[in-house]
């Protein structure tokens, strides 16, 4: 039997991204939109992406009885005090969107010597009856001297990953979930399904 659960999103290239790795495993996954759930609009106030994640999973909790899962995740620059971090969404739509966001961030690069970077993904599940569960996902990497590849969503054009030398940006979807924040949390959250007989080993 197929194991489903909700993922708190709207965004089609997480679920996408998400789909494609726990798919597999006899997991459906449904966005918001395919259960047309209409979440209240809630404040990601949380101290942490963990925390941030639980805000995001417990708005749905108030429709559903499934299981949920709940991603919050952003882009840390070391020479920019690990801007934008928590804020990484919202200093794009501050912007703009995410083109003009990622102008910004090289220019204020542009006198940088150290680029490196990371990403960081906390996945929270919310299983009935249970407490949340937090894994969490590291990319590291370094930021680009200008925008690579049409792949992607978000700052993926800029960043470089240390694992594979290449960018996000021109990674197809397949090759991203090898190496990506979100892939790394997905995994430890399927290791726990499987050991705990949610999913077949
Ligand atoms: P959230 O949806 O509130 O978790 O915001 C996450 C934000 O971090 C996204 O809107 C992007 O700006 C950025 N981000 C997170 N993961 C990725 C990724 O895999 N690629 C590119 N940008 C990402």
């Amino acid at each position: 039997m197929n194991y489903e659960i909700i993922l708190a999103t709207n965004n089609k290239h997480k679920l996408q991204e998400v789909r494609q790795i726990l798919s597999p495993h006899k997991i459906v996954v449904y966005g918001l939109n395919d259960l047309n759930l209409k979440v209240k609009d809630v404040e990601e106030n949380g101290k942490t992406y963990a925390e941030n994640a639980l805000i995001k999973a417990k708005a749905v909790q108030e429709l559903t009885t499934m299981p949920i899962i709940a991603d919050d995740s952003g882009l840390e620059i070391t020479a920019l005090d690990n801007r934008p971090g928590m804020f990484s969404a919202r200093f794009a739509s501050s912007q703009g969107g995410h083109d003009n966001a990622i102008k910004q961030l090289l220019k204020e690069l542009e006198d940088k010597e150290d680029r490196s970077a990371r990403f960081i993904c906390d996945i929270v599940l919310l299983n009935a009856d249970k407490n949340p569960l937090t894994f969490e996902g590291i990319a590291k990497g370094t930021i680009a001297k200008e925008k690579q590849g049409e792949g992607g969503f978000g700052y993926d054009p800029i960043f470089i990953s240390d694992e594979t030398g290449t960018c996000f940006g021109t990674m197809g979807q397949e090759e991203k979930n090898t190496v990506s924040h979100r892939a790394k949390a997905l995994k430890k959250l399927l290791a726990y399904l499987k050991i705990n007989g949610f999913v077949p080993l």
